[in-house]
């Protein structure tokens, strides 16, 4: 050893050694039990972020650790490599995303291996690379068989000076990102996956799986499954089949509808009105629709606004005609487009209402606390609510009396019968779409024919002609931010042959979103260069479904859907027996700047993990990073915590230096430790115990700890005698193994001190197994006690020997033998000798 710890010249030495040995290869261990250690797919933006760091810290440890468990592990890294970021910035400075990509990728890469990641190399994966998409585009392909993908109008945004469609990021405060222009809204044809059809399925798969709860529940609500009934109020006035049916899942409070509101684009609304009404309609539609391209996608806009648009429609149970408003908050694409508003048990409604003098009608009462009756009411409305909760019917005609639960089924039932009605299961749920208008993505592998296709439906790309390649381009006259999509510009790509006719055809010119890309890379992992498939059938059943999965919880949504979407369909396909991708799924922390606040480049908090590795090796930053806060919790950063660690290296280092040669190879007379080594012994396999369940547990921060305090105990040993050597040869080899998940270099380093050359495979750390807790030895640290009953044996209890007499007595009064004889009696007496004897004493 260097009389120094330097971590510089240390760690890279070992990174070649690892690399050189091929110590990560997946499936070496082909009979041993598999494991599949996976961070989310990386968008390689140059530099490896912080976020990235503790993503790829928490999988090391995992991988490390089931390796020396004897699991044969895949531990893989690939890049996400199309999007709109390296498109944007080709449209700035003119640089082709081809160039660009790659000088990223490598430099990320190398940022990756220099905090010493245990990565199988030999699986990279490129999504940018057509070796890679042409399998979206056989996905594609194989779903539009099933009819799995179609073509649907979609609505977009649109800069009118620019003359091209823009992506929801393209979109500043309703403005175009490049000229400024105020963004409309067109619509146009695209491709959809039909998410939707497994609506049931992504439901019901979210039981099997260990995933953190929150995620769980906001997978569940964005599927959006409920259960009611779709009924319809018809138009007074209008056509015999003009009706406006609604959705609801509170049939039981019909008889409060008192009004209908609709999407101000609801195509009735838009048909039956005419004049002046259906200007004011139609521009306050417009004035709605720029509003939720500000707020974006899904959130709710703040305001509730709406417009009474003069017709009225007939209340089904009561008979009553009521008024029909359009609001802003209905929205045409979801449901069927309009509800029943009922003022008096929804709170939506009830502001609405409220706010536009509506009348409001109670019909539902909570059962025996107080009755909400027509005047009883008036107090909610000076509160400003509703009621909505279940309770019973009253001012319902003959479902007076029922309680909500049996009113809602029965209500169903007359307006089935009545043949107004049927039952209906919603989903928030939409389909996918999937047409972007740029460059740097997957081509879609479409064309048009105006011979065969004259109304261009689409015909498939025949599977022999794949990959359609994205065609090399001059950037600066294709990725202009104007007009057509950029590959409608490259004619000599654009027009081709009509694989039917022979004729003239057009390529489809938009690619696919790049959540297709992340939607089934795990998968191409097993199989990176197969040709003939995606990936191969063998292995998918060697290792799918993935074990632990960890990434970032703002994915929740998207990407996990989209991910376990993408699994049932390839289960459908055959190319797996699995369906659902993940089993376990861990969420990580973010990683805040010095000032307690997220890091961002505007804020100039961001600490970069090159730096801290330049600085204090990669050990520390690791270390640091695991430590200061539990695996899904926000840490903040701080140099004192990083300074802390160096520290902890240090001392470590010096421990060996002092130690390791003396007590090299003298672990064999370990059985003769005794007085102070035997407690070193027993502090080392009660260690050994906790770290194996703390990192089980994914509790790094407390194993660390652990690790910390095993250090302080062998460096506070003097040994006296061969036993004494072997324990401290024990200590010291424990702690090399242990900490080798966490601080890989430093373990390295401290295992060859000890004589155990890396040149041999036998002796290399990475491959050996993780040690095992001598139970017995910190068995001993209990005792068994005697619980006697008025003098007789009837019992016996093991507490710890240190127990204190209180702890000694409950443990012996819970005895289920003892309790036989006490229950039920008063006891009068107890005697308690520690280590040896209870004795109740019962009247
Ligand atoms: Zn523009
Ligand atoms: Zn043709």
């Amino acid at each position: 050893m260097q009389d120094r710890y330097d971590p510089k010249s240390l760690e890279p030495k070992w990174q070649k050694h690892w690399a050189v040995k091929d110590l990560f290869r997946a499936g070496a261990r082909s009979g041993a039990q598999k494991k599949y250690v996976l961070a989310m797919l990386p968008y390689p933006s140059g530099e490896m972020h912080m976020g990235h760091t503790r993503v790829y810290c928490i999988t090391d440890v995992l991988a490390r650790y089931a390796r020396k468990r004897g699991f044969d592990v895949l531990h893989p890294l690939g890049w996400d490599s199309f999007g709109l970021p390296a498109e944007n910035a080709a449209i700035k400075e003119g640089l082709h995303p081809a160039i660009r990509t790659p000088k990223n990728i490598a430099s990320f890469k190398e940022d990756v291996i220099s905090l010493g990641i245990s990565i199988d190399w030999s699986r990279e994966i490129t999504t940018s690379d057509p070796e890679y998409y042409r399998w979206n585009q056989w996905f594609f392909l194989r779903m539009l068989e099933r009819g799995l993908v179609y073509r649907r109008k979609a609505r977009v945004n649109f800069c009118p000076s620019c003359n091209t469609v823009l992506a929801n990021e393209q979109v500043e405060d309703g403005l175009c990102w490049r000229c400024g222009s105020v963004v409309q809204e067109r619509e146009i044809p695209e491709w959809a996956f039909r998410i939707t059809h497994f609506a049931d399925r992504l439901l019901e798969g979210l039981d099997g799986i260990d995933w953190p709860e929150r995620i769980v529940t906001m997978q569940r609500n964005w599927i959006g499954r409920s259960d009611g009934l779709e009924i319809e109020f018809p138009v007074i006035g209008a056509g015999e089949d003009d009706a406006f049916r609604v959705f609801t899942t509170r049939a039981d409070t019909i008889f409060g509808a008192t009004y209908v509101a609709a999407a101000p684009d609801h195509p009735l609304v838009q048909r039956l009105l005419k004049g002046a009404k259906k200007k004011e309609v139609t521009a306050f539609a417009e004035r709605v629709r720029a509003a939720a391209r500000q707020v974006g996608e899904g959130a709710a806009a703040a305001e509730k606004e709406g417009i009474d648009t003069g017709l009225r429609a007939r209340n089904p149970f009561t008979g009553e005609a009521i008024p029909v408003w359009v609001a802003n908050f209905i929205v045409a694409g979801y449901g069927t487009g309009a509800v029943m508003s009922v003022p008096a048990h929804d709170q939506r409604d009830f502001e609405f209402a409220r706010k536009y003098g509506l009348p409001i009608r109670w019909v539902v009462r909570p059962a025996e606390e107080e009755e909400v009756t027509q005047v009883a009411a008036r107090k909610l409305v000076m509160e400003e609510r509703a009621f909505t909760d279940y309770g019973y019917l009253f001012e319902s005609g003959p479902f007076s009396g029922l309680p909500s639960e049996q009113a809602r089924l029965a209500i169903a039932a007359e307006a089935q019968r009545r043949g107004i009605g049927q039952p209906s299961v919603n989903y928030h749920l939409r389909d996918w779409g999937v047409s972007r208008q740029r460059y740097w993505g997957t081509p879609i592998p479409i064309l048009y024919c105006d011979r065969c296709d004259p109304q261009h439906k689409g015909i498939p790309v025949p599977d022999e002609d794949l990959p359609v390649v994205l065609p090399d381009i001059d950037v600066k006259e294709v990725l202009t931010g104007m007009g057509e999509p950029p590959l409608a510009k490259v004619a000599s790509w654009v027009n081709t042959t009509c694989p039917k006719c022979g004729g003239p055809a057009r390529r489809e010119a938009e690619t696919m979103d790049t959540f297709v890309d992340s939607s089934w890379y795990f998968a191409r992992y097993l199989s990176p260069h197969e040709d003939k498939a995606p990936f191969l059938r063998h292995e998918s059943d060697r290792w799918l479904p993935v074990d632990v999965y960890v990434g970032g919880p703002e994915h929740a949504v998207l990407h996990l859907l989209y991910f376990r979407f993408w699994t049932k369909v390839m289960e459908q396909l055959g190319l797996c027996g699995i369906n659902e991708p993940a089993q376990k799924f861990v969420t990580q922390g973010i990683v805040k700047g010095r000032d307690g606040e997220k890091m961002s480049k505007s804020k100039g908090n961001v600490v970069s993990p090159r730096e801290i590795i330049a600085q204090y090796g990669a050990d520390t930053a690791r270390l640091f990073i695991l430590f200061a806060a539990p695996t899904e919790k926000d840490m903040d950063w701080s140099d004192e915590q990083v300074e802390g660690q160096f520290r902890f290296m240090g001392r470590l280092w010096r421990l060996f230096l002092a130690r390791a040669e003396q007590v090299r190879g003298k672990i064999a007379h370990a059985s003769q430790a005794q007085g102070e080594a035997l407690e070193l012994r027993r502090k080392t396999h009660r260690t050994i115990a906790r770290v194996t369940q703390q990192v089980e547990r994914m509790q790094f921060n407390t194993a660390i700890s652990s690790l910390m305090e095993l250090s302080n105990a062998a460096s506070a040993f003097e040994p006296q005698d061969p036993g004494g050597e072997a324990a401290l040869s024990e200590a010291l080899e424990v702690l090399a193994q242990l900490l080798s998940p966490f601080a890989p270099h430093m373990a390295e380093e401290l295992w060859a001190a000890l004589g155990h050359p890396a040149s041999r495979r036998d002796e290399e750390l990475t491959l050996r197994p993780w040690p095992v807790a001598d139970l017995p030895l910190i068995a001993e640290e209990t005792v068994h006690i005697a619980v006697q009953v008025n003098g007789k044996l009837r019992g016996e209890v093991t507490v710890p020997a240190a127990a204190a007499e209180e702890e000694i007595r409950t443990a012996a009064a819970s005895d289920p033998k003892v309790r036989n004889w006490i229950d039920g009696k008063t006891v009068t007496k107890v005697v308690v000798i520690p280590k040896r004897l209870v004795n109740f004493v019962v009247a």
